[in-house]
């Protein structure tokens, strides 16, 4: 006898030991047709899980999150399976379900899998299916697993980083993976999925791992969800940078001419020269210093630095100038600032020391991680490093923090988060291998940000190789998390070049380094910003700041250049549409562009001396003075205004 508790109190008798689809078939084929996977005696179990002894039994229905899950590991267990049978030669890596989907990342040397062959994955996934092989998955320890797996390196990786200490082993055709959660053995839901991207993805997240293709989709367990799922990325398209940038005319990057080195149209030029003087003008007030530095260096700098032996694989390869000099372009700019720093001899009293530079750098990035101005190979950083006393480093880190909080109020930025990025200590490779400094700079780091009391979490192995980081975290429109803003903290490169000041008691100290990024690069800061403005930027930002419509080009034209004269010389952005179109089409398009200001002007205004005023988004129209509209948009501009 077996007997059977359900959540309801109710119990169940069966003669002889039973799966758990034959108990929910016995309460309702209805119940047993949604049923996705059940918790027995609090392990979760796939369907047909066999019941031995008396048991507490919680069946997971289709209605569940947990349910879609399962749906979802299960697709994913059928994707791996296919871009096995795709391509014999790629070495299956890590797998998983999230809140909106699915994906399977694998090591592909040659054969990658394009977005145009999604289709064909798919089709080998229905196939698959279509067998009605017999599904299994069995709740199993790591350990074992570990041993299972033995002959797949990423499999055994993954293995010895869970946190759980059981998976489930999952069979199907003599194919074998593992999942967190048990599969949906009745695969029968499995109907309503798509696949959605491919796309570059470190092992195990962490980016001084390899970089796996990653297949991703999504799965529901009925077409309309999938359809309003399909809707809501559309909208997700619609602020993608990449989009905007091509509608709006800001930017473009041709393979052709190099791949992840990214034009600057006018406009777009435009928006990062603003936001590069306000960056300036606001780190001037706060006391740095501003420099201008090459791109180029002999490479011993960077053997010095610790760069070319931790940093490598990110960088250009070295340029022979054939007389034995080799010269590199910079992944980084503290060598050069450290250079400024060395230059003269520095006492406390110079400390902390500001420079700051918008300065250029140079990074290898993998051609599969490349995406429109949001990871590129040459970029431009908001960069500083900040030389200073052990004792100065916690006003320091404040002050720069200050700092970051006003930049993001000014900019409306208010969807982050702060991570505290570690060493990962197995990875001796790419960290410094000195336990006492990263113990203390990573206490030192964390200490700070509970004194302010802010919120963070904290990831290993994404510290820079000298140090550990404080790092603002933002999401594309993708979803993808990023690094906006960085302050880190550096006893290794002073080390390393032996930088020191006289200190008061006339001895030598070395200074600390603290680098930090307040916009970051102006290449993701501008994708950023593209992304949550949806393109229609602040007025203070805006490449166009004003459209002037004559009601009719030949009676309005000296009207509305007489005004555009005027903007200009105010200082502000304007365009006058002369073109020969309709005026509703000229307004319509100067919505398409998104242009905060639409001016009409026809006959009233032009006897009046009178502006017809249109913001962005709004019906209403308004009728001022010229004087009145210019003092209008100056304090919309001088406010940082998002209207
Ligand atoms: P990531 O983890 O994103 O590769 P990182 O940790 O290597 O960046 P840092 O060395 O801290 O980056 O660089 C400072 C800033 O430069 C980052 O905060 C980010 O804003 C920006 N950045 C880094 N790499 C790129 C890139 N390839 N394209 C555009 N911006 C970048
Ligand atoms: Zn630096």
């Amino acid at each position: 006898m077996v007997k059977i508790s359900l959540p309801s109190g109710d119990t169940k008798e069966y003669s002889n030991k039973i799966s758990v689809l034959e108990v929910a078939k016995s309460i309702s084929p209805t119940l047993a047709k949604k049923a996705v996977f059940a918790t027995v005696d609090q392990v979760d179990r796939p369907l047909n899980f066999v019941i031995e002894q008396d048991s507490n039994l919680i069946l997971h229905t289709k209605e569940e999150q947990v349910s879609l899950n399962s749906l979802r590991a299960t697709t994913a267990f059928f994707l791996g399976k296919a871009i096995k049978t795709f391509n014999s030669e790629a070495v299956l890596g890590d797998n998983n379900f999230s809140e909106d989907g699915f994906y399977y990342d694998s090591d592909i040397a040659t054969g990658q899998i394009s977005v145009d062959q999604l289709g064909e994955i798919t089709d080998l996934m229905g196939k698959e299916l279509s067998t009605k092989a017999e599904l299994t998955s069995v709740y199993m320890s790591v350990t074992e697993a570990i041993d299972h797996f033995k002959d797949n390196e990423y499999k055994v990786g993954i293995l010895k980083e869970l946190k759980n200490d059981h998976v489930y082993l999952n069979s199907w055709n003599g194919f074998d993976d593992f999942s967190l959660v048990p599969l949906d053995v009745n695969y029968e839901q499995i109907k309503h999925f798509k696949l959605l991207y491919v796309a570059g993805a470190y092992f195990l997240g962490k980016s001084s791992n390899k970089m796996f293709q990653r297949v991703a989709g999504t799965a529901f367990f009925n077409q309309n969800d999938l359809d309003e799922d399909e809707k809501r990325r559309e909208i997700a398209r619609s602020h993608d940078h990449r989009v905007l940038g091509q509608q709006l005319d800001l930017f473009f990057v041709d393979p052709k001419i190099g791949a992840g080195l990214p034009y600057w149209l006018p406009k777009g030029a435009t928006i990062r020269r603003i936001i590069e003087r306000y960056i300036i003008d606001k780190e001037v007030a706060d006391g740095y210093e501003h420099v201008y530095t090459p791109v180029l260096a002999n490479l011993d700098l960077y053997k010095t630095s610790g760069h070319w032996d931790h940093y490598r694989e990110d960088m250009f390869p070295p340029m022979d100038m054939g007389d034995g000099e080799l010269l590199e372009l910079r992944p980084m700019n503290c060598p050069s600032h450290i250079e400024i720093y060395k230059h003269k001899p520095r006492s406390y009293r110079d400390l902390p020391l500001r420079i700051a530079e918008l300065g250029m750098m140079h990074r290898y990035e993998k051609s599969g991680a490349l995406s429109g101005l949001q990871r590129v190979r040459e970029m431009t950083l908001n960069d500083g490093h900040t030389f200073v006393s052990l004792d100065q480093i916690q006003d320091e880190f404040k002050k720069v923090l200050k700092l970051m909080m006003e930049v993001y109020h000014d900019f409306d930025i208010k969807d982050y988060k702060f991570r505290l990025s570690y060493r990962d200590k197995a990875n001796t490779e790419k960290y410094f291998d000195d336990d006492e400094m990263w113990n203390r700079s990573q206490a030192m780091l964390k200490g700070a940000m509970d004194d302010l009391g802010l919120d963070y979490y904290e990831a290993e192995g994404e510290a820079a190789f000298y140090g550990p980081k404080l790092d603002v975290q933002t999401k594309t429109a993708l979803g993808n998390e990023e690094t906006m803003s960085t302050i880190q903290l550096d006893f290794m490169q002073p080390e390393r070049f032996e930088l020191t000041y006289v200190g008061a008691d006339g001895e030598d100290h070395r200074p600390i380094m603290i680098h930090r990024g307040i916009v970051g690069t102006m290449e993701r800061f501008v994708s950023y910003l593209t992304e949550i403005y949806m393109g229609a930027f602040p007025t203070w930002l805006s490449p166009v700041q004003i459209d002037i419509i004559p009601v009719n080009n030949d009676l309005h034209r000296a009207y509305a250049e007489k005004l555009a004269e005027d903007f200009r010389k105010s200082g502000l952005r304007v365009q006058t549409d002369l073109r020969k179109e309709k005026m509703n089409y000229k307004i319509r398009e100067s919505q398409t562009q998104k242009i905060p200001y639409t001016l009409i002007v026809g006959d009233k205004e032009s006897e009046s001396g009178n502006v017809t005023v249109r913001r962005y988004g709004q019906e209403a129209q308004d009728t001022m003075t010229e004087a009145e509209f210019i003092q209008m948009i100056r304090s919309d501009i001088a406010n940082y205004s998002r209207e």
